[in-house]
């Protein structure tokens, strides 16, 4: 019977809680514990705490517990059903369990802690229960930390897109840049999205009012939803999307040049990397492409107005913009389409290029995030749902508190 008192402690058994008799089949391997409540126990209603209620009935119901070495365990209890002088018959809530859960706190803390790092349908497999009730078990648990997360400190937010399935199905992220936390996850690219995130955020304590600064890419979507839902807030473009719009345009001006130069073929790294970042054949390579004697490569001036653009990151804000101007004006009258094309559209995200002197946010972490979603998607080959798919994104990058037993 010494064995009832262990389980009773490693349980957290309190009056009028006990363990009354243990079953252990070594062919079945399998650990039951039959618990019960003392007679005359009284519990807490669940509705408005009051103390000393008396069981009215009660019904028998099982739970999954933590295996007890190789075994499989099992706790059953009769719940009762208390009578309150209040809120009449309530169904008493049991310290070990949820409400409706088929799995005691500690099975469910351990189900969180291994979809952290591996495919539910993996954990399904460790723990011989079926995924359909393991995905249910951790809705309901993200559901319940997300419903506690305070917002209420939240100042800038990074806005992101991520595929949920290949080529369609996109979420749009939001990131706390302070916390480096997922904030929501919804699905579709839409400017309603923001909207939708506007709406948790005042859900969760934070005000709209307070947001200060988003970072996003410049999708028009995003931009536009950003003005309704957030008008006071600036709005920084990503420097690396940014970037990259000069990236592509030195790469469209190597392929349609390369037609006529075939020392360009097999060149496209040399001049989409950081130079630090070649080899240094790469470099050598480079370096006689752009020897202004020789070639007089379209390709070699797209790159050095490209160069000219990395530049500007590094300007002292006071000589951002008009470095800015001078740099737009020189790649305008290029005569290289792609570039051209480039710095119109600068020029049409001009005060968002030039807030990031001011706000010196990126989208860094919240790519960061997205990598981190996207390689547990990877590890589960992919998911049924969208809503799988955002529940593990919560899970992983979320930063809930999950109020379960450690
Ligand atoms: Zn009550």
């Amino acid at each position: 019977m010494a064995e009832r008192g262990l389980f009773e402690r490693a349980l957290g058994l309190q009056w009028p809680w006990r363990v009354k008799r243990t079953e252990f089949d070594a062919a079945e391997c399998r650990l039951d514990l039959h618990l019960d409540f003392e007679p005359g126990g009284t519990f807490d209603c669940p509705s408005c705490g009051r103390g000393g209620c008396k069981a009215h009935d009660a019904s028998p119901k099982r739970w999954r517990h933590l295996d007890f070495f190789q075994h499989r365990a099992y706790l059953h209890a009769r719940v009762p059903r208390l009578r309150c002088p209040a809120c009449g018959v309530k169904q008493a809530k049991v310290p070990w369990a949820e409400p409706g859960s088929g799995f005691t706190l500690w099975f469910e803390a351990l189900v969180v802690a291994l979809a952290r790092e591996m495919p539910v349908r993996a954990v399904a497999r460790l723990t011989g229960e079926h995924d359909t009730r393991l995905w249910r078990l951790l809705k309901r648990r993200v559901g319940r930390a997300r419903a506690e997360a305070d917002f209420s400190s939240v100042r800038a937010v990074a806005v992101d897109e991520t595929a949920c399935r290949r080529g369609h199905d996109y979420i749009t992220l939001f990131a706390d840049l302070d916390r480096s936390r997922l904030l929501y996850a919804t699905p579709g690219r839409t400017a309603s999205v923001v909207s939708l995130f506007r709406e948790d955020l005042e859900a969760h304590g934070g005000r709209a009012g307070r947001i200060r600064d988003l970072c996003m890419d410049m999708s028009a979507a995003y931009m536009k939803g950003a003005r309704e839902a957030f008008p006071e807030a600036g709005i920084t473009f990503d420097r690396f999307h940014v970037q990259r719009l000069m990236n592509r345009a030195v790469d469209e001006v190597r392929r349609a040049e390369r037609k006529e130069r075939p020392e360009l073929n097999r060149t496209r790294y040399l001049w989409l990397k950081r130079r630090d970042r070649l080899t240094a054949s790469q470099r050598e390579r480079l370096d006689a492409l752009l020897d202004p004697a020789g070639q007089g490569l379209k390709t070699a001036f797209a790159y050095r107005i490209k160069l000219a653009f990395e530049a500007f990151w590094d300007l002292p804000p006071r000589l951002a913009e008009i470095y800015l101007e001078k740099w737009c004006s020189w790649a305008a009258g290029s005569g290289l389409q792609p570039v051209t094309d480039a710095a119109k559209t600068i020029r049409k995200h001009w005060d968002g290029i030039l807030l990031w002197f001011r706000s010196r946010i990126t989208n860094g972490m919240i790519e960061g995030i997205n990598s981190l979603v996207q390689a547990a998607k990877a590890r589960a080959r992919g998911y049924r749902t969208t809503e799988h798919f955002i529940t593990i994104a919560y899970l992983v990058c979320g930063k809930l508190d999950f109020k379960l037993p450690t």
